[in-house]
């Protein structure tokens, strides 16, 4: 028998097919584009391999490798997008058309380069590597927090050509948007409402019983937790969340990137020699700005492994039809031995 079970955050529900379910090692990806491990370190027409600085737009912050100074010497770079979907150059003006909204594309579109290696990927970077790239975000985060035009910062990564990326060097997005999208108000007014009824957060009280429960937990720390959540919308759907209560991903947290690196960098790993690389996005869901000191609302990160097709039903209903349990993909997921 099948099951429909509910996302307590977003009171989406998801359909478990158990009767289709397949075995967790059965996701392996074995098509799509080229794996990192079969890519050559050095791309001589890639835009992002150091070297091939001038074919980007200028960079507008790096992080240099220790004791380097040269123009390609350094460790993580910041572009803007190329073809950038929003930019701060245009003003922020509404435009109403007739009955519909209507606003100019103001905003930001950067690219971060976490890594001068065409050829590795999160799961294949050293802990420090990670907490640098952690740290260029957290910089270009906090420079976009700055524009009172900001509403809302989205961190994303597009892994493989499932995920929608065109380029093959690893590369984080950061988008400014001047709006709060319809998807991110739910979440937080399911967020608010569970908090007006029990005083609580409703991501605290997640992870509070995933901790207890132990059976959808992957890994956790002092600091964080990753495991697959209850209504996971497919297989292997991850979240890594801050143990202790934090809105949101911007403002002063010294200890978080050399916190977050080790827990980023064991769950990639895991993912990417469990399941021979798979394509993912991965999205960094944090408190709109002016929600920032809501009580109700918790960062997390979520990673979404791009390994079954969604077809009409999912965007006709919403609802997500995911062929494995959580509970067997999470514990197969403990037993991939990572260092
Ligand atoms: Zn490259
Ligand atoms: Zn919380």
């Amino acid at each position: 028998m099948s099951e429909l079970r509910q996302d307590l955050t977003t009171r989406e529900w998801v359909i478990i097919a158990t009767d289709r379910a397949r075995r967790p090692q059965e996701f392996t990806a074995t098509d799509g584009g080229k794996k990192a491990a079969q890519l050559p370190p050095y791309s001589e027409t890639c835009p992002f391999c150091p070297g091939n600085e001038k074919f980007t737009p200028e960079e507008n912050f790096r992080i240099n490798q220790v004791g380097k100074s040269g123009p390609s010497d350094w460790q993580t770079r910041v572009i803007p997008n190329k073809f950038p979907a929003l930019s701060p150059k245009s003003e922020l003006t509404r435009l109403p058309d007739h009955i519909f909204n209507r606003v100019n594309g103001y905003g930001y579109h950067e690219v971060v380069i976490e890594t001068p290696f065409h050829n590795r990927p999160l799961a294949l970077m050293e802990v420090g590597e990670i907490e640098k790239a952690i740290q260029t975000i957290r910089g270009r985060y906090e420079a976009m927090r700055a524009d009172p035009k900001v509403r809302l910062i989205v961190v994303f990564k597009n892994h493989g050509r499932a995920a929608g990326t065109s380029l093959e060097h690893p590369h984080f997005q950061i988008v400014g948007v001047p709006i709060v999208p319809g998807g991110v108000r739910s979440r937080i007014e399911v967020a608010e409402r569970y908090y007006d009824d029990t005083g609580n957060c409703v991501y605290c009280a997640v992870m509070e019983h995933e901790i207890k429960d132990k059976e959808r937990i992957i890994l956790e720390t002092e600091y964080f937790i990753a495991f697959h959540p209850f209504a996971s919308r497919m297989p292997f759907e991850t979240w890594i969340m801050p143990c202790g209560h934090i809105t949101s991903f911007g403002g002063p947290q010294p200890d978080l990137p050399s916190t977050l690196a080790p827990v980023l960098k064991q769950v990639q790993a895991k993912l990417y020699h469990g399941l021979n690389d798979p394509d993912f996005n991965l999205i960094l869901h944090t408190a709109p700005l002016a929600d920032e000191d809501a009580p109700y609302y918790h960062w997390h990160i979520q990673i979404l492994p791009r390994l079954t097709l969604q077809a009409g039903f999912e965007l006709g209903s919403g609802i997500y039809i995911t062929t494995a349990l959580p509970e067997e993909t999470a514990k197969f997921m403990r037993d991939i031995p990572v260092n």
